[in-house]
């Protein structure tokens, strides 16, 4: 049995007193849920986020580059994501993707460092909405997995989450059709079972998001490939996050 888990990308929204209000107001009423949540704040939040203790509410960042330190101005690695108490870290998030032209080698080498350093990569992989209507979906999310993944050993793939978004769906609220996206999810399942064999695929975890709101997480979890969701601006109000965890 996957655990689900339901991951919050605040982006960047937020100073510290706000993220601290919201986490403390999550942390108290998500507490008794059998879901792992966790809630990917900004960097100038996370040291104090993982000040508060939080036992249930779990932290992640939203981004990180692929070199231990140096002169890479601007940039955070997966170490000082680690020391700030992160377990988790979003990567290849398609604003990352198309904003900051970020492409597979590079998200590969961000999936890599994270793992050897003791990070869970939440990896990112989605078509556009003109792959989606050219019918490319299932190539480029497959395409996106491998990429993403290479080098990845066997043996680190359960600390491995994958989300399917959509790009077209991702802050438009208009989500994706939730058994289709049960059957893109079930691609890219496929995809790790060539890769890794069977067994191995079934222990990871694979979110949907892309517009996901407290009147439609239960049809994405009722799916049976899907095993959480990746949430952005329902993620932001402790209320509507607290409904969408417990769906
Ligand atoms: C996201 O940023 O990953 C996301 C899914 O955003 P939203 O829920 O707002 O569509």
């Amino acid at each position: 049995m996957r655990t689900p888990i339901i991951a919050g990308n605040w982006k960047m929204h937020k100073n510290v007193g706000e993220s601290l209000e919201t986490a403390r107001q999550l942390e108290e009423r998500v507490k008794d849920s059998s879901v792992e949540v966790v809630i990917c704040a900004p960097f100038t939040s996370l040291a104090a986020l993982s000040a508060l203790g939080l036992s249930k509410v779990k932290l992640g960042a939203q981004n990180m580059y692929f070199q231990d330190q140096g002169a890479f101005t601007g940039e955070i690695s997966a170490g000082m994501l680690l020391d700030v108490g992160c377990e988790y870290v979003v990567l290849g998030h398609s604003e990352r993707r198309q904003i900051f032209q970020e492409d597979d080698e590079l998200v590969n080498k961000k999936v890599v460092k994270a793992l050897e350093t003791g990070l869970k990569p939440i990896l990112c992989v989605g078509e556009t909405l003109e792959e989606r209507r050219a019918g490319q979906t299932e190539d480029v999310v497959v395409s996106q997995t491998k990429r993403g993944l290479a080098g990845v050993a066997a043996d680190q793939l359960a600390n491995v989450v994958i989300a399917y978004e959509p790009v077209w769906a991702i802050g438009t609220g208009e989500n994706c059709d939730a058994e289709d996206a049960n059957q893109v999810i079930g691609r890219i399942r496929g995809t790790l079972a060539e890769l890794y064999g069977s067994e191995l695929a079934e222990q990871v975890r694979i979110q949907y998001g892309g517009s996901v709101k407290p009147g439609n997480i239960k049809e994405f979890m009722e799916q049976p490939e899907i095993d959480g969701a990746l949430v952005g601006g329902a993620s932001l109000d402790a209320d509507s996050f607290t409904a969408i965890v417990q769906y």
